[in-house]
This record gives structure tokens, C-alpha cells and sequence, in this order.
């Protein structure tokens, strides 16, 4: 079972406590982007089979949005963080460096 800590409020939640929101830092385009920066954002989806960068909220607990790294293999969990970053922060690609060294990082 995935066990997540929503860090608004600590309580660590299990999957039926929570609601996917998919990939995470997904770049959204204002007013005069082309069709094809539409059309990425509306479609284009990482599915990697490793560390993803995944959205989530805490429905049923504070309701908040947040943010997972996590392994899609093994359900490890590496980090959660605020929703309120363009990318993940610095303390968590070094949490998932210090247990997966081979990592390359964001794409
Ligand atoms: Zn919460």
C-alpha cells in the first residue's frame, strides 16, 4: 500500500485517503502560446518506470495539493513537498540521489 505524508499538515496518509493528480511540474503556457505548446501540456505525459514527480491531494484529510517523488516500481517513496514549486526542490533530488546514485535527475 503507498503511504504518503501530506506536508501541510504531517499525518501520513494511505491511498484511500488521496487523490492522484498525475505528473507534476507540468509547464502550462499563457495567452499566445502555438498549438503545439497546448498540446503538450493537454497530453504529452512522462511514464517512467523509476522516480516520477507525481501530484496528489489529501482529500480526505486537510484537502491540500502536494507533491510526491516516489518510485513507480517499488512504491518508495523519497519525498513529498509543497505544491508551490517549479521544480523539486534541492532536499529532495538529494534524497533520491543517497539511495539511487545512477539517477539522472529531471528531465
Ligand atoms: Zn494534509
Amino acid at each position: 500500500m503507498l503511504i504518503l505524508t501530506c506536508p501541510c499538515c504531517n499525518i501520513a496518509a494511505d491511498e484511500t485517503e488521496l487523490l492522484p493528480g498525475g505528473q507534476a511540474h507540468i509547464t502550462r503556457h499563457g495567452p499566445g502560446s502555438d498549438d503545439a505548446d497546448f498540446e503538450t501540456y493537454l497530453f504529452m505525459r512522462e511514464n517512467p518506470k523509476g522516480v516520477h514527480f507525481e501530484r496528489w491531494r489529501h482529500s480526505m484529510g486537510c484537502g491540500k495539493w502536494f507533491h510526491a517523488a516516489r518510485c513507480t516500481a517499488t512504491l518508495e517513496v523519497f519525498a513529498t513537498y509543497s505544491a508551490q514549486t517549479f521544480g523539486p526542490p534541492q532536499h529532495v533530488i538529494d534524497a533520491i540521489k543517497s539511495r539511487r546514485p545512477d539517477w539522472q535527475g529531471p528531465v
